[in-house]
């Protein structure tokens, strides 16, 4: 069984980039459940075609069939995963808790406004799909961020209220409770602070 330490935060919170950062610091795996989602979809496989259907008719996608998705994107038995997207609540934790034991809690907290900022400037590296500003360029690659045409603030009114209304309240479960957690906060932290911050914590109680 795989260990798993779950990222939660709103969405342009810096999931991504601290996930992508502690993952190449640490050797472990960065598994964003968004990008295997689409990456299924895109396959055309039985479980792509399911997930994509409910996708589209905006229901919830059966824990079971997410569970796979993590479960194929990875590849079952990596000893140590970061993962942000699921699991988001209840049942998802339950599917999860087959493949993977949560070692780690980590909660990015970001003000809405700065967070819809981010999002309207939104970028990406085209070598490694690291993610940030238009203007900004990629810690690894010489390349500026090209833009990322999928902001629209309806979008990010969705995805904000998802975080509020299911997410956030998720994130205070009971089951929580005996798993180390760290509290980032991104308005006041660069994204190498937070990196430097998560691997003290890192440090404390893995192995
Ligand atoms: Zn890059």
């Amino acid at each position: 069984m795989g260990r798993a330490i779950l990222i939660f935060g709103n969405t342009n919170a810096g999931k991504t980039t601290l996930g992508m950062l502690v993952s190449r610091k640490i050797g472990c795996k960065y598994v964003s459940f968004g990008d295997q989602k689409r990456a299924e979809m895109k396959s055309g496989s039985a479980l792509g075609l399911r997930v994509e259907e409910r996708t589209k008719a905006a229901h919830p996608i059966d824990p079971n069939d997410c569970a796979q998705v993590m479960m194929i994107a990875s590849e079952t038995d990596i000893p140590l995963a970061i993962i942000s997207g699921f699991p988001i609540c209840e049942p998802e934790m339950r599917c999860f808790l087959n493949f993977f034991e949560v070692v780690g809690v980590i909660n990015i907290l970001v003000k809405e406004e700065t967070a819809l900022e981010r999002s309207r400037r939104r970028g990406v590296c085209p070598i490694c799909a690291f993610p940030g500003c238009v203007g900004g360029s990629c810690p690894e690659h010489p390349e500026l961020f090209v833009p990322r045409s999928d902001h629209c603030d309806e979008e990010f009114k969705r995805r904000a209220e998802l975080y509020r209304v299911r997410i956030l309240p998720f994130v205070s479960n009971p089951c929580f409770d005996k798993v180390p957690r760290i509290d980032l906060d991104s308005d006041r932290l660069s994204a190498n602070d937070m990196l430097d911050k998560t691997l003290v914590w890192i440090q404390g109680f893995l192995k």
